[in-house]
């Protein structure tokens, strides 16, 4: 059977082995996942109440396919109204829609060189031409984009901060780079990690940005900070007329009950973020000196991961260190992922580490 022709050049994205399964492989007891940046401290205690409550209520009948709960409870949360909220099945699933929304076969998307992967992957299905911007420093490079930006431009992929090179650009210089883009070109602002950033970098109030920017879609998960990657939850916030037409793409109970009531529950507890926020801010360090000690380069991180590099191949260290009982993510040209974890996981990475470049 031949699929589509702009499936051709697609690869199947390779996720990290489950935990299991490298124990088996490897005859291990204990093995550290450090590699999908999933939230160390598991799930708020009360959000599992609401789902053992959850769990007796209805899953015989379909989702509410608006989320309307939900999204009263993130216009509460964000003082905005319901309708500049669209819920997803992870924010996978609204760069997905996003990209069916807008993309003709031969439109251009900019993006850059070290980003999400997914961005990649929701232009091509579409069959859009695609073009990849060097970074500066493993930083966005806005000029390139601005360069590169014309009439023909239909989406710009922005992470911030940026998955995998951690970095993030400062409040002013989005802020005068979305005063230049055309009014025609959609900005998506994958907001993933931005609850690990700086609070006095990031841009102030970006669930706002559609107020000035009507082109600009944040883009948000309960995957990171709220721990919730296993129920598949996450939005954009912007123009309700931008979300009214990615709303004619999306699959009318694409957010399952269950990850509805977890999400509501998981806004309400902030004490669980601010948790979170401070061992990843606490232990980032403890990697940094690591780092330093060893020699390893690496780039200063505001998310809850670190890309640093090793004088071994990329998929060679990944291998040894999976063999150690650490799950790492491999990049390429020697550059590794690594998720920031708790105390206990951080020192068996430092320890597998210091075996395998010895
Ligand atoms: C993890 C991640 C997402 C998607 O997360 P979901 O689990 O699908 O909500 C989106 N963007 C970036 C940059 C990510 O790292």
């Amino acid at each position: 059977m031949k699929s589509r022709k702009e499936l051709e050049h697609l690869t199947a994205y390779i996720p990290g082995k489950p935990i299991d399964d490298v124990k088996r492989e490897y005859g291990l007891d204990r093995v550290v996942k450090l590699a999908s940046n999933e939230n160390p401290f598991g799930t708020s205690e009360k959000v599992k109440e609401a789902l053992h409550e959850a769990v007796d209520q209805n899953l015989n009948l379909y989702p509410d396919g608006n989320a309307t709960l939900l999204k009263e409870a993130l216009a509460d949360f964000y003082d905005l109204s319901p309708e500049n909220f669209l819920l997803s099945s992870g924010a996978d699933e609204m760069l997905d829609l996003i990209a069916k929304t807008y993309l003709n076969p031969g439109d251009e998307v900019l993006l850059s060189e070290w980003s999400f992967v997914r961005y990649r992957d929701v232009s091509q299905i579409m069959g859009a031409n695609i073009r990849t911007l060097p970074m500066e420093d493993f930083h966005f490079d806005l000029d390139a984009f601005r360069d590169a930006m014309s009439e023909k431009t239909k989406i710009i992929w922005l992470c911030n901060p940026n998955n995998p090179t951690g970095t993030l650009l400062p409040q002013e210089e989005i802020l005068s780079f979305l005063k230049e883009v055309p009014s025609e070109t959609l900005v998506v602002y994958d907001e993933a990690y931005r609850e690990f950033a700086d609070p006095e970098q990031v841009v102030e109030d970006s669930h706002k940005l559609f107020e000035n920017f009507p082109n600009v879609l944040d883009v948000r998960t309960f995957s990171k900070i709220y721990g919730l990657a296993g129920l598949r939850v996450g939005y954009a916030i912007g123009d309700p007329d931008i979300l009214g037409q990615i709303n004619l793409v999306r699959g009318p109970f694409n957010v399952n009950s269950l990850a509805q009531v977890a999400a509501r529950v998981a806004l309400e507890d902030q004490e669980f973020l601010q948790k979170v926020y401070e061992n990843n801010l606490e232990q980032k360090k403890v990697f940094y000196d690591y780092f330093e000690r060893r020699g390893l380069s690496y780039h200063p991180s505001e998310t809850n991961h670190i890309l640093f590099r090793t004088p071994l191949p990329s998929q060679e260290f990944f291998e040894k260190m999976q063999a150690k009982g650490v799950i790492i993510r491999p990049m390429r040209d020697g550059y590794i992922r690594v998720s920031i974890g708790l105390p206990e996981e951080n020192e068996a990475f430092f320890q597998a580490c210091d075996e395998v470049l010895e």
